[in-house]
């Protein structure tokens, strides 16, 4: 990010807008009407202000005299519009005075730069690209235009007006912070939103016991809780809406060395994040300890996500996790999320199931060698079954012995996909009798094995055929 978004107070003083033409003109409409004092210099001589309300007309200035030695003093920002040295003069004038200025169409000389904005009210949303593209910006936000209330700008002035006398009733932060969750989310919000503020105005007025509508205990703490989110494989967009609602609702998140970054990143930004997994070279801290942690965060009051890898019941001890928190009277919910294996299978067009061809699907562990030989391979030879292995790249030696002494065949197809849903996934396919080998060619994990006929569907494995083929023809033409 090298924009940082930021709201200007308009209200501070004039912004300086130096320029003519259609540029200049637009800009001159966009500040005027958000309520801006604009001291414009119309470089071609040509002040029209015809075009505008009355009352923004009003607060612009039209300013006389050379720009380059126009006097800075109490202006918060600088506009430019204009070809020749206007510009990065004009810049080198505010750079030097630390004022942000905006060269239209020159992003070099530029210290700010116009977002595309959604604009309703006292809800302003801001869209950014870096100046890469304002029509990516458009689009974007066309499309938060599309999913925001129309009157989401009356809901925030609503709250706004009762802010100060709530925060006098309720002390606690976290507890004004849910009770404005429950006006905003609840039937009080619906009907702001609905145009009923009248009706929404006398319900609040109505609630005699703020902290017990914002669910305090008794001594007036809030309610803690813990949710168990399924983070999915990596990609953020594969979280569902609740997990980024829990998210976004987080106190605090308790999370795995397999959550990517970027899913950690839709956290709220308050949300404290403690890493409970392994980290490289070092142990977990435990699963006891993990239970500990998030009882103790629930008792306290809060509202505790624990992120967990691809789905929290697929192999990620979940289960544990949710027998804990029942024992210690702890509310907990659970969202699920995509698992790994179904991750690979759409991002590598593995069909998990196939009409005829593959009527079953067994998803397994063989973390260890260990592990692998307590499998018992026999109820795995069926052709018709798909097998899923999960944690089995050090143990995929034993899988494939144990999957061929029981009789599976070694042509059937397998494929190793490493950190899928992430920019850096990487698939390798073959047969069984070669597994090994192909995680040889993975650089590195957390990957799945996927075994059985549909990988025969698979991208990878239609490309290595289209390959081969080419290959081939090239070897005969020479
Ligand atoms: N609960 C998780 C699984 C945890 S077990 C889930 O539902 O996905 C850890 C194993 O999951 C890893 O060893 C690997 O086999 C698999 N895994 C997790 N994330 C993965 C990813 N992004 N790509 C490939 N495999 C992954």
């Amino acid at each position: 990010m090298r924009f940082l978004p930021v709201f200007l107070d308009l209200q501070a003083g004039p912004v300086l807008l130096i320029g003519a033409g259609d540029l200049a003109r637009a800009k001159l409409r966009l500040l005027a009407a958000a309520g801006a004092r604009v001291r414009w210099y119309a470089t071609d001589g040509h002040h029209d202000v015809s075009g505008l309300e009355p009352a923004d007309a009003a607060r612009v200035e039209l300013a006389k005299g050379d720009p380059f030695s126009a006097d800075l003093t109490g202006v918060i920002a600088i506009l430019c519009a204009g070809a020749g040295d206007l510009g990065p003069t004009m810049s080198a004038r505010a750079k030097a005075l630390g004022l942000p200025v905006n060269v239209m169409d020159d992003l070099a000389h530029s210290t700010f730069i116009f977002p595309a904005i959604v604009d309703r009210g006292d809800v302003v949303v801001a869209v950014g690209t870096g100046g890469a593209s304002p029509v990516v910006a458009r689009r974007v936000r066309e499309r938060i235009e599309a999913v925001l209330p129309a009157r989401i700008g009356d809901l925030a002035g609503f709250v706004g007006r009762w802010r100060k006398p709530i925060h006098g009733r309720i002390g606690e932060f976290p507890l004004r912070r849910r009770f404005w969750e429950r006006v905003v989310d609840g039937p009080i919000g619906a009907l702001v939103l609905a145009g009923r503020a009248d009706e929404a105005e006398a319900a609040l007025k109505d609630i005699a016991d703020p902290s017990a509508f914002a669910g305090a205990q008794d001594g007036g703490r809030a309610e803690g809780r813990v949710t168990l989110v399924g983070a999915g494989p990596g990609d953020p967009d594969l979280l569902t809406i609740k997990a980024l609602r829990a998210l976004q609702d987080a106190d605090v998140v308790f999370y795995d060395e397999l959550v990517s970054p970027e899913v950690l990143d839709r956290a709220r930004r308050d949300a404290s994040r403690v890493p409970v997994g392994r980290r490289i070279g070092k142990p977990g801290i435990g699963q006891n300890a993990i239970n500990r942690l998030m009882i103790v965060a629930a008792r306290s009051g809060q509202r505790a996500v624990r992120l967990k890898g691809g789905d929290p019941f697929v192999f990620g001890r979940g289960g544990e996790e949710v027998e804990a928190l029942r024992n210690a009277g702890i509310a907990y919910s659970i969202i699920p999320g995509i698992t790994a294996g179904l991750g690979a299978a759409a991002q590598f067009e593995v069909p998990l199931t196939f009409r005829h061809e593959a009527l079953r699907i067994t998803f397994l562990t063989a973390h260890k060698a260990r592990d692998a030989e307590t499998v018992d391979w026999s109820t795995l030879t069926d052709e018709k079954m798909t097998v899923v292995v999960y944690m089995g790249m050090t143990a995929a030696p034993s899988v494939r012995a144990g999957l061929l002494a029981a009789g599976r065949s070694p042509r059937t197809p397998v494929g190793v996909f490493a950190r899928v849903t992430r920019p850096d996934a990487q698939a390798a396919v073959g047969t069984l009798d070669r597994l090994p080998d192909l995680i040889e060619q993975i650089d590195g994990g957390p990957a799945i094995l996927i075994i059985g006929d549909v990988v025969a569907h698979s991208a990878p494995w239609r490309h290595q055929d289209l390959n081969q083929v080419m290959s081939e023809l090239l070897d005969a033409a020479e």
